[in-house]
């Protein structure tokens, strides 16, 4: 039973819950079961909230059993990224300079899922304020890809693509700044959304960079999604970059997902050279299923993404380095002492604490920031790249004119082995090549499991993009191919090829090899 449970969508769940066939305390209590059996092996999570996730569970069977009238997903569990403020438990970042941090709030995104019952497991892992593509930038140790252990889970938020996929939490948050919840998604064979900028309140997301940042879903099906995004999507006046306007109907568009008659735009930019051949043919099919279930295929170009990886490492570092000029020693978390000096000024505390606090990449990216934006360097740098940025934007709005959607695979190889891109931030920063113009634009995107590339029999990603404030449209067409390539498949991907089977010790799927 205990099992099954963690096996079970949320939507599944949500349903045994409403019936009253489960109590929300056996749900919360099969998945913390899973996370003592498999997380030393899989390290998703920086803390787990075992008193906290019991006592809402219990809150929630209290009051269904008094006849209250709960929210659709009360007693369903969740997962949250260390970079979202959880009152009274740690929020590190994945840095050692939050290294004890316990927020005196709840971010929006997270009063919302308290509110609708949902128990929080935990904290999951990540890279260092949210920089990287692997999790190898954490403070605290990477999490593994469920699939194969010694392969990244993805970056950012590979503590919370982790978690889904080896069953330790059927939802999670994840934040998606260049890639960070779709690039996760895609090398663990689950689904995440980035929403429309200003879609999901920032309240309480502790910033990298301000103009890009947007927290989304986590989660095994484009349905759960769905579900999970109208809890935490809409208006919130805490945070001035908000969309007043409703979230428009998202669950609906996933139960209904009808692609008859919508035009599917191939973005030719991302999908020729510098993807793994096994990613672009399960791409291919993709569409394919996409065209039976009666979508029309185009082709558009969009000449300007050629610069988007240029101008988000300048806007990016800019955004960062002012971001995390908060951390003085003063105000958060660590505090060193310089080493030789008896009577430090509060700039030697400063300047030990923040070597000492922040890892490499962190402390590249805000000297390139730093250095972007100074004077005599502002029009060069960051200037240009906002113009990049505004033809990145145009390109789009004309693909949209030729097109509802746009298609490409997520990311252009499968999960790579640890170590093989950490000394070459070169080589990590493409992963995002086909994530990050979605970000500039403020556009949303979703990223669906598209098959196992037949080089490495590893999960590869389909990632949808739509017009801003069109996130139902991202459902529709991710429900639609999700069901072709499930009925294909004889079940869902991570069940074919099930996750960490068995106990902690039995680790690694077995893989098969597609037809
Ligand atoms: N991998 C990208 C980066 O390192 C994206 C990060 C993110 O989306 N948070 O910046």
């Amino acid at each position: 039973m205990t099992t099954d449970l963690t096996r079970s969508t949320a939507a599944a769940l949500a349903d045994l819950l409403t019936q009253g066939s489960i109590s929300a305390r056996e749900v919360a209590q099969a998945h913390l079961d899973r996370t003592a059996e498999v997380d030393t092996a899989v390290h998703s999570y920086l803390h787990v909230d075992t008193e906290g996730a019991l006592s809402t569970a219990d809150d929630v069977d209290r009051r269904r059993a008094a006849g209250e009238s709960l929210h659709a997903l009360a007693g369903v569990p969740i997962a949250v990224k260390d970079v979202i403020a959880t009152r009274g438990l740690p929020t590190t970042c994945g840095s050692r300079i939050l290294r004890g941090w316990v927020p005196p709030y709840d971010a929006t995104l997270v009063t919302r899922l308290r509110t609708a019952g949902m128990p929080i497991l935990g904290k999951t892992n990540m890279d260092e304020f949210a920089m990287g593509s692997s999790t190898e930038h954490s403070a605290y140790g990477p999490s593994h890809n469920p699939w194969d252990l010694d392969r990244i889970p993805g970056g950012s938020g590979g503590g919370s693509s982790s978690a889904v996929a080896s069953f330790q939490a059927p939802l999670a948050i994840g934040t998606d700044t260049g890639g960070s919840i779709r690039q996760p998604a895609a090398v663990t064979g689950t689904v995440g959304t980035k929403p429309t900028y200003g879609g999901v309140s920032r309240y309480g997301l502790v910033a990298l960079a301000s103009s890009l940042d947007q927290a989304g879903p986590c989660t095994r099906t484009v349905l759960d999604a769905a579900l999970l995004h109208e809890v935490i999507g809409g208006h919130d006046p805490m945070d001035s970059t908000s969309i007043d306007a409703p979230v428009p109907p998202l669950v609906e568009a996933a139960r209904r997902a009808d692609v008859s008659g919508l035009r599917i735009g191939i973005v030719r930019e991302l999908t020729g050279e510098g993807f793994q051949a096994g990613v672009r043919t399960r791409f291919e099919q993709a569409v394919q299923h996409l065209v039976d279930a009666g979508a029309e295929v185009v082709e558009v170009s969009c000449p300007s993404f050629t610069y988007a990886l240029a101008a988000y490492y300048l806007i990016l570092p800019s955004e960062a380095s002012s971001n995390l000029a908060k951390f003085d020693a003063m105000r958060y978390g660590l505090r060193v002492a310089p080493s030789g000096i008896s009577d430090p000024s509060a700039e030697q505390v400063m300047a030990a604490t923040r070597d000492a606090g922040f890892g490499d990449e962190v402390k590249r990216r805000i000297i390139l920031g730093t250095y972007a934006l100074s004077s005599g360097y502002y029009d060069a740098y960051y200037g240009s790249a906002q113009k990049v940025r505004r033809l990145i934007a145009d390109d789009f709005t004309r693909a949209f004119e030729a097109a509802d959607v746009l298609v490409s695979p997520t990311a252009p190889t499968t999960a790579f082995r640890f170590g093989d891109k950490l000394d070459d931030p070169m080589a990590m920063y493409l992963n995002d090549i086909a994530t990050i113009p979605a970000n500039l634009a403020g556009i949303p995107g979703i990223s669906v499991p598209s098959g196992l590339a037949d080089e490495d029999g590893l999960p590869a990603g389909f990632q949808i993009l739509a017009p801003a404030m069109h996130d139902d449209r991202l459902y529709a067409v991710g429900a639609a191919l999700e069901a072709r390539l499930t009925a294909a498949w004889g079940g869902a991907m991570l069940d074919r090829a099930p996750a960490l089977a068995g106990t902690g010790a039995a680790v690694g799927p077995t893989r098969t090899k597609e037809a």
